[in-house]
């Protein structure tokens, strides 16, 4: 792992960026089989009106469009908090290879947690999954955020 590069920082400057449109902070980003980051989104469920929109399925969305391709073969995807089962489900049909994310979610989360999408014998691609990555301001970011909505 020398040489190790991790987009965390990337996913969480999104993650920033969706608070201050008052969207909750996850941010994602995907990149491909060089290293190159294609995409990258924060939430903006409010801004579209949309339950789906979260900073997983955006950037996916992204990435596929970019490519114009509905699978994402050898590339990864950085997220900074523990995908829901929706997300998980989509990045299972988008053939990420490896997933790394950031704070894990008890309450919401769908694969260390609840759902456990891809341990689920239906789930027919499951990709290498590496969590705790810079655990610690992403759950930091989330946990601001929602004191102030308090
Ligand atoms: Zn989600």
């Amino acid at each position: 792992m020398a040489d190790f590069t991790t987009h965390m920082d990337q996913a969480l400057a999104e993650a920033r960026a969706a608070a201050l449109r008052g969207e909750v902070p996850v941010g994602a980003v995907i990149t491909d089989p060089r290293g190159r980051v294609i995409a990258a989104a924060g939430n903006r469920t409010r801004e579209l009106n949309d339950p789906t929109a979260h900073a997983e399925i955006l950037a996916i969305r992204a990435a596929c469009a970019r490519l114009g391709s509905e699978r994402l073969p050898g590339h990864d995807l950085w997220v900074t908090l523990e995908p829901c089962p929706m997300c998980a489900a989509a990045i299972s049909a988008a053939r990420i290879a490896r997933l790394y994310f950031g704070a894990d979610d008890p309450r919401m989360g769908g694969v260390t947690h609840g759902a456990r999408v891809f341990d689920h014998p239906q789930c027919h691609h499951r990709p290498q999954v590496y969590d705790g990555l810079s655990a610690q301001p992403s759950r930091a970011l989330l946990q601001s955020f929602f004191a102030a909505r308090r």
